[in-house]
């Protein structure tokens, strides 16, 4: 009897292993029930985002080693602090919301990639410390959580450590996702961004918000609705997702292959200073610098105003630099490598732009 007994806890253990390796992704859809998100050209965002996330589960959860879940898997209303929770609660490996952009201009088209902004490190670090002071009640714990002690102080610096990385597999993910979109889909690459969003600071994990393109847009509006648009678009993500699988776990699980259909290609419309381009930067720095020092810059404001960029007009900063974007023009200082930034964004926390922070242009 005590025989079998072993052997039932062997085969337990052994199953319990083997989920535990799944990989764990949350999809979120964005928006939901009493919060359409954008409406325009008939199309409502909660119902686009949610039919590309449950096809992008379909696929996920065909394999094996996929662990799937939803923040929400209906038309309902979830609080943007339930969906982090559901994420954290979930332990997952991943988190993905799926969005649809809009503008009041007809003409900004084309998918943009969102993760999470440096300047919110801090925040991210005070509701994870929160998030995981109950781990030290559970068994393990100093396994599980790779040293993660809440009693010990010198945990805070590893979890600063782990963050940036965490943020690094954020960007890493969001980059593939974004030549997908470019090279698979012929959709205008709008790149990556650096935003503080609080579902994805609230998050614990590296997650990327994936904007599919502007409603806002009749012909990006009618790929986005199309069962055919909504179905390249699942099987994009999906397959970024288990290329990033792949590459953090070593692993090596075969992508989905694409099989995407008839593209509605939209029509290349004429070149407009609204149309959202974070390449173009005006007034760039005198010298020419190599891509991977283009890598970094500080943003230091946002306005409705198109500014002339003296000094005088950004309390004395000079060679600022401004891009168009749809509702206005954000205002940038420096350029340059991360550590370049970071004195260029205390410089100019100083001069009064306390909310300041470092983003990465494409
Ligand atoms: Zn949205």
């Amino acid at each position: 009897m005590k025989k079998v007994l072993v052997i039932i806890f062997v085969c337990l253990s052994f199953f319990s292993v083997a989920q535990e390796k799944k990989f764990k992704v949350i999809l979120d859809a964005g928006h939901g029930g009493k919060d359409p998100g954008a409406a325009k050209n008939g199309c409502i965002e909660k119902h686009i985002a949610l039919d590309v996330v449950l096809k992008i589960g379909k696929i996920l959860e065909s394999y094996p080693d996929f662990n799937v879940k939803y923040t929400r898997s209906t038309d309902v209303f979830i609080p943007l602090r339930d969906r982090a929770k559901i994420a954290n609660d979930f332990e997952a490996d991943l988190f993905v919301s799926v969005h649809c952009n809009s503008s009041v201009s007809p003409k900004p088209y084309g998918a943009m990639t969102l993760v999470m902004g440096l300047s919110r490190a801090g925040m991210n670090f005070e509701i994870a410390k929160a998030e995981n002071a109950v781990i030290s009640l559970e068994d393990n714990f100093k396994e599980k959580y790779e040293g993660f002690d809440p009693n010990n102080p010198n945990t805070q610096i590893g979890l600063r450590i782990m963050q940036e990385e965490t943020l690094m597999q954020s960007i890493n993910f969001a980059s593939t996702v974004q030549s997908y979109f470019k090279n698979s889909l012929q959709r205008k690459d709008l790149g990556m961004h650096q935003q503080p969003l609080w579902v994805l600071d609230a998050t614990v994990m590296p997650g990327v918000l994936i904007e599919l393109g502007f409603l806002s847009n009749l012909e990006e509006s009618k790929y986005m609705k199309s069962e055919e648009g909504k179905s390249n678009y699942s099987q994009i993500i999906a397959r970024s997702i288990i290329e990033y699988k792949n590459n953090v776990r070593g692993t090596n699980t075969p992508p989905n292959v694409l099989q995407i259909k008839e593209p509605v290609i939209v029509e290349e419309l004429p070149v407009m200073e609204t149309v959202v381009d974070t390449s173009k930067v005006v007034d760039a720095a005198p010298e020419p610098l190599t891509p991977a020092e283009l890598a970094y810059k500080v943003q230091i404001s946002f306005s409705t105003k198109k500014l002339d960029l003296t000094p005088e007009n950004f309390n004395g900063l000079a060679n600022v630099t401004m891009i168009e974007v749809s509702g206005g023009y954000k205002y940038f200082y420096g350029l340059g490598t991360l550590e370049a930034c970071k004195k260029f964004l205390a410089e100019a926390k100083q001069k009064g732009f306390a909310s300041a922070f470092i983003v990465t242009p494409n």
